[in-house]
């Protein structure tokens, strides 16, 4: 049996669903879309990650020949309702970026321990344009949403590749839209018509971005009021784009079975709990499905704080109030802003007087800005 059978019949019995491989050549393509677009990549540019330099895999990784690009289908089970529409899915699925110590972390190192098996030198910390590798392996075609899509499981997966110095048989190209002709559900659904042409995604007004990369050290933590509005209740991540596709309605109505962990986690989980979080909560129920991209609580806490003001129930009303008194500014500004979205007489009164004692300027500024939205 050749090396690419032995490697791509490994990455499938330990869970993978599709497996293509390329040269590791540049991507000239991706190098110049990002470069074009740099003041909306800006923060992903200038992040560790260096996708520029990445782009070009031999800069990182001199004698690597060789691509190995996989697909992981993370819709197999469940997604709880008490979820959909707060977490977006991959994260329930806690496959993105996960620690080495849990299943979807272990799989990239069971890879890359058999890889080393087989004889191979496998690259490390190469932040590959996945979804171009993907398509150039053959195993997915793009969706006007920029999404990446596979055969028999849409766009509920997550792609992960190994860099590796071992010549293989490489396959063909799908590089390519897969979409029907004439449809743009995604673009039309989209609440911040973040997708501003087919496979052209604006970051800065994308409300996944927003719930995860509005962070001091990333794109700075404000997030605009015109996009806080837009974001219902998704507290990390959204699936709007990829809910109302047609190529994944067959996925979305599957019969599938209960994720046990999920169903204990949605009956626990609630966004005035996410507000002020006990260190329970924190570390059993935010932790397992979102410490990927936020690590500090106070993000958390303000994502909570927008859905709550979203969500308008004045019974969220005594939640904020023990929010205006958090150490971080962050959540005290943010939950100002969620009692003027959710208005009456009793949040305004306690806006007044929290006014009176706040020291922060900025938190001033958005409890200013709350009770003048409420007349
Ligand atoms: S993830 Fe949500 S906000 Fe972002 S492009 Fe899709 S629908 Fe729009
Ligand atoms: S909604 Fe339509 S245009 Fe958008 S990704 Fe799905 S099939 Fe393509």
């Amino acid at each position: 049996m050749s090396l690419t059978t032995q490697i791509k019949e490994f990455a499938l019995d330990i869970g993978y669903s599709k497996v293509g491989i390329i040269p590791a050549d540049s991507f000239p393509e991706y190098m110049a879309d990002l470069t074009k677009r740099q003041e909306m990549y800006s923060f992903y540019i200038k992040s560790p990650s260096r996708p520029l330099v990445a782009a070009e895999p031999r800069s990182l990784m001199p004698t690597a020949k060789s691509i190995i690009t996989t697909v992981y289908d993370y819709a197999q089970k469940n997604f709880p309702q008490e979820l959909i529409g707060k977490i977006g899915r991959i994260y329930q699925a806690r496959c993105y970026n996960a620690p080495p110590e849990r299943i979807n972390g272990a799989r990239p190192e069971l890879m890359k321990n058999f890889l080393r098996k087989m004889g191979c030198q496998v690259g490390e910390k190469i932040s590959l344009p996945e979804r171009l590798v993907a398509a150039k392996a053959g195993i997915v075609t793009y969706g006007r949403n920029n999404f990446a899509y596979a055969e028999g499981m849409g766009s509920f997966i997550y792609l992960t590749s190994f860099v590796v110095d071992k010549e293989l048989e490489y396959d063909k190209p799908t590089v390519e839209i897969g979409c029907p002709e004439g449809c743009s559900a995604c673009m039309k659904a989209c609440p911040t018509q973040a997708i501003y042409e087919p496979l052209k995604l604006d970051p800065r007004r994308c409300i996944a971005f927003n719930t995860f990369m509005t962070q001091e050290r990333i794109a700075g933590s404000h997030i605009d009021p015109e996009i806080r509005t837009k974001m219902g209740t998704k507290v990390h991540g959204c699936d709007i784009c990829q809910e109302v596709c047609p190529r994944n309605q067959a996925k979305l109505k599957a019969n599938r079975s209960d994720d046990e962990f999920l169903v204990k986690v949605a009956r626990d989980f609630s966004l005035t709990q996410m507000l002020n979080p006990t260190d329970e909560f924190y570390s059993t129920r935010i932790q397992p499905l979102m410490y990927n991209y936020l690590r500090e609580k106070k993000y958390f806490q303000r994502n909570a704080a927008i859905a709550l003001g979203n969500l308008g129930d004045p019974a969220n009303v005594p939640d904020l109030v023990i929010a205006l008194d958090d150490p971080e500014e962050l959540v005290r500004s943010y939950a100002a802003w969620a009692l003027g979205k959710i208005g009456g007489r009793g949040a305004k009164q306690i806006l007044e007087e929290k006014f009176k004692g706040e020291t922060s300027e900025s938190v001033k500024l958005e409890i200013q800005e709350a009770l003048v939205g409420m007349g």
